[in-house]
């Protein structure tokens, strides 16, 4: 049997077998509560502070800007809700419609307690306007969330133009920059940005680790309350483990990040092509056209007359892993809302597939994903 082909790297990653061997001391002998004042303790803290400025100093960051969270979603939610408990008096936030449910179902939450939301559309690439966004802002806007790069489309938002509007009103800034990290470079001191969001999972590091950025004096509030860890702002046990496994992750990215990105590029373009020349009726959103930046590693390709459910399913028994869309919506049937939100019909959006590679895909793997690919769509058309 030959050994499946990985190609959903956005919805997540597998550990770096390096990041591993780092993290698995303290899985051990290591084991001690940061928090306790004896020897053990004090070298846990001294860990976890040492995992905390390799990470800032990977984006120009304070240390202290650096807080952990268990991932993606809980930065966000943190970031949003964190910033509204801080000033009740301001009710109303602006982001888009194609954020990921980490920042839409938080919105409608919000919604629920008396906050208005803003909720901008894209172009018809997946791009959101700075204009757009100036325009949307008010007396009573607390807070705009406009994601780094979208998780279906690839696409890179314009978030420095996004954040001078935002900042030039006084307002904060908040960016998920989950899918984006280690291949978009962020410098923070340059960056208008006031909360960024990032996750361990999506970058060879462990599940259930991620951190907020929360640029020094930003108004927010803990979102998890208890013991005062993280200087009071997010409480619990710290996990050392996962702390070590994160730095490590963002540092091995860092130094190898146009590696990554060159290859992930090489094999995504390739890929693509492969299946946009020989497969009749197949379109790819985003990346194709000279306007907009695009993460290297997504293509999210439609097939006329087909199911991706179907088309999913035959991939899999061929060994081939990929997805329609976000991992969160992938159970409900619907077609993506992302791609709806760009203008693509329901029944174009229903044919369509997210391809995502990562630094271990070889094209060898391109290969027999295409045939896989070719053979399964010609079967379904058939049927
Ligand atoms: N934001 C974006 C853009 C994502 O793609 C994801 C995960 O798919 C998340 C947030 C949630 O991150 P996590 O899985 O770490 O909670």
């Amino acid at each position: 049997m030959e050994q499946a082909i990985y190609l959903d790297h956005a919805a997540t990653t597998c550990v770096d077998s390096e990041v591993l061997e780092v993290m698995r001391p303290y899985y051990g002998r290591e084991y001690a509560n940061a928090s306790a004042l004896y020897e053990a303790g004090r070298n846990s803290r001294q860990v976890i502070e040492q995992a905390r400025s390799r990470i800032a100093s990977c984006i120009g960051a304070r240390a202290e800007e650096i807080y952990f969270t268990s991932g993606g979603t809980e930065s966000d939610n943190w970031a949003i809700k964190g910033v509204c408990l801080a000033s009740p008096k301001k009710k109303h936030i602006v982001t888009t419609s194609i954020e990921h449910p980490a920042v839409l179902n938080t919105c409608r939450a919000l919604e629920k307690q008396g906050v208005r939301v803003t909720y901008l559309q894209p172009d018809s690439w997946g791009m959101i306007s700075p204009e757009k966004v100036a325009e949307a802002l008010t007396e009573d806007t607390v807070l705009v969330s406009v994601m780094h790069a979208n998780n279906e489309l690839g696409v890179i938002e314009p978030i420095s133009a996004i954040g001078k509007a935002v900042k030039s009103k006084g307002i904060l800034f908040h960016t998920d920059a989950v899918q984006s990290f280690g291949y978009e470079p962020l410098s923070m001191p340059h960056l208008p940005v006031d909360l960024l969001s990032v996750s361990g999972h999506k970058i060879y590091g462990p599940k259930g680790i991620g951190f907020l950025f929360i640029r020094n004096g930003t108004e927010i509030r803990p979102f998890i309350d208890g013991g005062g860890q993280e200087r009071n702002m997010r409480s619990g046990t710290e996990s050392v483990p996962l702390i070590v496994g994160l730095a490590s992750a963002v540092s091995k990215l860092y130094k190898n990040q146009y590696r990554y990105a060159w290859h992930a590029k090489q094999l995504r373009d390739y890929l693509a092509y492969r299946i946009l020349t020989e497969i009749p009726d197949t379109i790819m959103y985003g990346g194709k056209k000279n306007y907009g930046k695009y993460l290297p590693n997504i293509a999210n390709i439609s097939f006329a007359g087909i199911d991706s459910a179907l088309l999913l399913k035959k991939l899999d028994q061929a060994g081939i892993f990929a997805s329609a869309g976000s991992a969160c919506h992938a159970a409900s049937g619907e077609p993506s809302y992302v791609l709806q939100a760009v203008g693509i019909p329901r029944v174009q959006a229903r044919g369509a597939i997210r391809f995502s590679v990562g630094k271990d895909n070889t094209k060898e793997e391109m290969e027999r994903a295409v045939h896989w690919i070719k053979k399964s769509v010609a079967q379904l058309r058939e049927s």
